[in-house]
């Protein structure tokens, strides 16, 4: 697979795009906007996989509790994903940046002919300098939203397949932690952060503990699959915290930061 080396994805998770309250952080969403515009005027091609949908949907129709059916989730994914467009739309229109939606679906991606359709799609947008924001078609499927084991798990796995979708030099998923840890840092105080992984074995599974927090929902385990996926095809990915989308630049500039998982070629 070709690389294009100045293009990156990167996947922001509900714990960044919300607050404890579960509303929109305005103020995270803001910075993040500014950063990927920024880096975008520095002539790299921007990729957002962005979740959220659901939560900030309950939060708009006013539900007291998170929704535990399956078509009270599909519909505050349909409410929250609008919701969350406007925002990105507007955000990012400050800075004179034009955005797009593409919402996906496993078998989108498991056909031939749709992921060829989606790849050219990627690339079209991405030519006209027009930042492609992407999340799981959640009100339509529910195999991932259901399931346990979720093929997407916060679309941790779905930012995977997008960087490799649109060849793309490094993946950048931001998440509620520093990175990624010798343990759960939540339950164990003495947790180090590990800055960079060659090696994606069943040892560094046994590190990464459950589902996450309670906004999040894919944990550390999603992101090592989506790790180990991206890896072998060529892609750097790094896990690092969405509260300081400013590590962005040191990504750019190739400092250290996070946790990198090294590309495998
Ligand atoms: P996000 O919305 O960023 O995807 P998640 O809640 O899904 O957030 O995943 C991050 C969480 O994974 C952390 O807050 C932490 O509690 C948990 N976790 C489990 N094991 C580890 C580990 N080894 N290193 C870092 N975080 C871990």
């Amino acid at each position: 697979m070709g690389i294009k080396r100045n293009r990156i994805v990167v996947k922001v998770g509900t714990s960044t795009l919300t607050n404890e309250l579960g509303n929109s952080n305005l103020r995270g969403m803001e910075e993040l906007v500014r950063t990927l515009a920024d880096i975008q005027n520095m002539g790299n091609e921007i990729v957002l996989v962005s979740s959220g949908a659901i939560a900030v949907g309950a939060n708009k129709m006013h539900l007291s509790e998170k929704p535990r059916s399956l078509r009270m989730k599909q519909a505050a994914a349909a409410v929250g994903q609008c919701e969350n467009m406007f925002l990105y739309d507007k955000f990012f229109g400050y800075y004179n940046k034009t955005v797009a939606q593409i919402l996906l679906n496993a078998d989108d991606i498991q056909e031939e002919e749709k992921k060829e359709n989606l790849a050219n799609t990627f690339e079209a947008l991405l030519e006209q300098g027009i930042i492609p924001i992407v999340n799981e078609n959640d009100s339509v499927s529910y195999t991932e939203i259901e399931s346990d084991e979720k093929l997407f798990g916060d679309n941790d796995m779905l930012s995977a397949v997008v960087a490799i979708l649109c060849e793309a030099d490094k993946l950048v998923i931001l998440s509620d932690i520093d990175g990624f840890y010798d343990k759960d840092p939540r339950l164990y105080k003495d947790a180090q952060l590990i800055s960079r992984i060659d090696t994606i074995d069943e040892s560094t599974y046994k590190l990464a503990g459950g589902a996450g927090s309670r906004r999040g929902t894919g944990g550390m385990r999603t992101k090592l699959q989506a790790a180990d996926l991206a890896t072998a095809q060529g892609i750097s990915v790094l896990v690092t915290n969405g509260k300081n989308p400013g590590a962005l630049y040191d990504v750019i500039e190739g400092k250290k930061v996070g946790t990198l998982f090294a590309a495998k070629r």
